[in-house]
């Protein structure tokens, strides 16, 4: 079986210990492959490369090492279909959300090839007699990248295009759960002909994270995952006085107000919490039914969610593949089980399904609970699987209530006809991206993407023009030439003349 290994200063790299896990296809339930998973020593080797590789990128011309990034950009979209066959096969999403994957993160490049034009600094003439004043942004050094494995592909992409382009040298860990990809962008950026070193690929597990968390000559991290893991990676990358931004989990909740167009939330809804199998931070978990829009929007949502068609993400006409696991699906069955127990109405049960041809497989069918309440463990906790919970309340008010009283504030939507309550909405709720008749509003690459409260720790937000910010340092500088004969020292603090 292949062994998925290391990615060093332009080239594979054999581990240097023995430890491995599994790689599975979720769709057939059966491993496909094996991955490394890095000891220390793999870590100080992928360091001590981008380390090297630092001064030389960092000197080179913003331009230059964007045309790097123009040809890396040709190269990802010819090899779309590549990257998401391996989203598909080792995550489990449908090859058309995986094929809009890769999309999305291509915009990340697109943006990122324009960066020279975000790394002007602001000049003010004159600011003493004979004195001029600039500004200009410089690269951190090393950075690293610690990704999730619901988004092999885009994930990464909000971070090494950005802090390439803005000249730092970046060591990649992505998830051990799907980590094929991660080596296609190694591959690419190569071809694209970026130095080797600038960009390197170390496969694993915490043992890993630790040693990136620890090491002297990493200046920042770049986190996206769970809740308690984006915690913890954010206290102990910044003990050790690194840089950290550490984007975690989600709970998103998405107002119907009962002047809606129904049908256009319905949709809106079976996409939001039901698309990837609800493995996505923006999907919508919790739908807030206001007033009489409730049974007429579980009638809606009841009809359609039992209809959805579950199957390996490769075939024909699927719109939901396998969770990622056989935990994962173990796990979300577990919590249906207890929503059913804590007195939620369960109007479609996705537990038990199977898929023929893929008996194995972690298939979860879609998932709908009526009635539930905020002291539900469905409701508290992140369930990351093809269950929507319909909280019913009398009115927007005790809506934005709820949801600000949530410990995530990732995403949010309210559906209505109606721009005043929208307004006020968008003005009084503490989420760090709000949709308006929008169910997932993922900010484009030019913008940032982050959210508030416990769904990211850190001050940036990820991409966009705070990307650009969290991978540069700004340097002010005062400069005076002297062409004018010195007045003598001066010891009294300057002022204006
Ligand atoms: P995860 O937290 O389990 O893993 C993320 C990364 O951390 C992986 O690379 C993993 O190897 C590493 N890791 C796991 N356990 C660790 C530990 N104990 N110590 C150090 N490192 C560890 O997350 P996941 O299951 O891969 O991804 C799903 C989670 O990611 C969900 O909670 C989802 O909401 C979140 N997510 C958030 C965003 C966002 O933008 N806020 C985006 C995508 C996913």
């Amino acid at each position: 079986m292949t062994l998925i290994s290391h990615f060093i200063n332009g080239q594979q790299a054999h581990p240097e210990g023995t430890r491995q896990a599994d790689v599975f296809n979720p769709a057939k339930g059966e491993p496909c492959a094996r991955v490394a998973l890095a000891e220390p020593r793999d870590v100080d080797a992928a360091v001590a490369a981008a380390s090297k590789a630092f001064p030389a990128w960092a000197a080179t011309p913003p331009l230059a090492r964007a045309r790097v990034l123009f040809k890396y950009l040709q190269l990802c979209q010819q090899h779309t279909d590549e990257f998401a066959a391996m989203v598909t096969r080792e995550h489990g999403k449908t090859f058309a959300d995986a094929q809009g994957e890769v999309a999305r993160g291509i915009e990340i490049v697109e943006f990122a090839v324009g960066i020279p034009q975000m790394l002007k600094g602001e000049f003010s003439d004159q600011i003493a007699r004979g004195i001029d004043a600039w500004s200009m942004r410089q690269p951190l050094g090393v950075v690293a990248g610690i990704t999730p494995f619901n988004f092999p592909v885009m994930v990464p992409m909000w971070m090494f295009p950005v802090a390439i382009a803005c000249g730092n040298t970046f060591v990649l860990k992505p998830s051990e759960r799907d980590p094929s990809p991660s080596l296609l962008h190694a591959r690419l950026l190569k071809e694209a002909g970026l130095p080797d070193g600038v960009f390197n690929v170390i496969q694993g597990d915490k043992v890993a994270v630790d040693a990136l968390l620890d090491h002297r000559d990493i200046q920042a991290i770049s986190f996206v995952g769970s809740t308690p893991i984006a915690e913890y990676i954010y206290s102990r990358g910044s003990a050790k006085g690194k840089r950290v931004q550490a984007l975690g989990g989600a709970k998103n909740h998405m107002v119907v107000m009962p002047d809606a167009d129904m049908e256009m939330a319905v949709d809106a809804l079976i996409g939001a919490a039901y698309g990837s199998a609800g493995e996505r931070c923006m999907a919508i978990s919790v739908a807030v039914a206001i007033g009489d829009a409730g049974d007429k929007l579980v009638a809606g949502l009841a009809e359609r969610t039992a209809r959805l068609k579950v199957g390996d993400g490769m075939s024909e006409g699927a719109e939901m593949g396998p969770v990622v696991t056989a935990a994962a699906k173990e796990r979300i069955e577990r919590l249906i089980g207890q929503g059913v127990e804590q007195g939620a109405t369960l109007v479609v049960d996705g537990r038990g399904c199977s898929v023929e041809g893929c008996e194995k497989g972690f298939f979860v069918g879609g998932t709908l609970f009526d009635h539930v309440t905020s002291n539900m463990t469905i409701y508290q906790e992140e369930i990351f699987g093809p269950v929507l919970c319909v909280v019913r309340l009398p009115d927007v008010g005790s809506a934005v209530e709820l949801i600000n009283a949530n410990e995530y504030g990732n995403g949010v939507a309210i559906f209505t006809r109606d721009g005043g309550v929208a307004r006020e909405f968008v003005r009084q709720i503490e989420v760090g991206m709000v949709g308006v008749n929008v169910p997932l509003p993922v900010p484009m690459a030019f913008n940032s993407f982050g959210g508030w409260k416990r769904s990211l720790f850190g001050d940036h937000h990820a991409y966009g023009p705070e990307g650009v910010r969290f991978y540069t340092r700004h340097k002010a500088v005062m400069e005076r030439w002297p062409n004018t004969a010195s007045s003598g020292p001066e010891f009294s603090f300057p002022q204006m003349k």
